[in-house]
């Protein structure tokens, strides 16, 4: 079969066999795709360096026939993030943005507007500050995979949230009103509601330079995080690991 080239966001890597690993790559032109690196512990020259997680490349790999996974041909690193520093709260904010794309994104179905997010929030999170990629990545995978319900009014009487209270919950869909919230519910402040509606009107470069404590839109992000494992039915590993990082 003829090799397949495109621009692609190494996921995952995981040891198969002796020098073989398996890839999990979220190509441009098809999405997320499986494949083995054969020999790619040893050879430098084929993927030197080009398998970290998150590492932007150009991949070259061939489907085969009655195969599941490809066959992984060589990466040409396009951007590392490991060319800057890479601090603990940033390998986490790394893997947070991995581990969304892997599993929120479906195999073989290609997503451009994903695949530009990521690579525009990648560029965001070069620096030290991981909040606002962070918040910003966040919020928009949950819109683009369809799981965020307009937060403008409450999901149960639809008046408008504008200037008042709002709260969610676990184990329900969108933004309820001070009279319709369920017990236990929690706030999401008229400052985070805000900020979402401006990060959805901009791109994340304008958000960058200022400054951005963990406290700003943690409700927001709770929500978002809390949207996403709903719709996944699972935890995500990493959004323990982002709570527990000091601001
Ligand atoms: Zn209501």
């Amino acid at each position: 079969m003829a090799l397949k080239e495109s621009e692609a966001i190494v996921l995952r890597t995981y040891p198969l066999r002796e020098a073989d690993l398996l890839v999990t790559l979220f190509t441009r032109i098809e999405g997320k795709v499986r494949g083995v690196a054969r020999s790619a512990k040893k050879s430098k020259r084929r993927f030197g360096g080009a398998l970290e997680p998150l590492t932007y490349v150009r991949a070259l790999y061939e489907d085969r026939e009655r195969q599941e996974l490809s066959r992984l041909d060589s990466c040409e690193v396009l951007e590392s993030p490991l060319a800057t520093e890479v601090s603990y709260p940033r390998a986490v904010a790394l893997s947070h943005v991995a581990e969304l794309l892997d599993e929120l994104l479906p195999d073989r179905e290609a997503n451009d507007a994903v695949f530009r997010l990521a690579l525009s929030v990648l560029a965001g999170l070069r620096g030290p500050d991981v909040w606002m990629p962070v918040t910003y990545f966040d919020l928009w995978m949950t819109r683009l995979m369809g799981y965020l319900p307009d937060l403008s009014e409450c999901t149960v009487c639809g008046r408008a949230l504008n200037g008042s209270r709002a709260f969610f919950h676990a184990l329900s869909d969108g933004l309820m009103c001070a009279e319709d919230k369920r017990l236990a519910s929690s706030e999401i402040s008229a400052k985070s509601r805000m900020l979402a509606a401006e990060m959805f009107r901009a791109p994340v470069e304008n958000f960058a330079g200022t400054a951005w404590p963990k406290a700003l839109g943690s409700d927001l992000r709770k929500f978002l995080i809390q949207a996403l494992q709903r719709h996944i039915e699972k935890k995500l590993v990493t959004a323990g690991m982002l709570e527990k990082i000091s601001a």
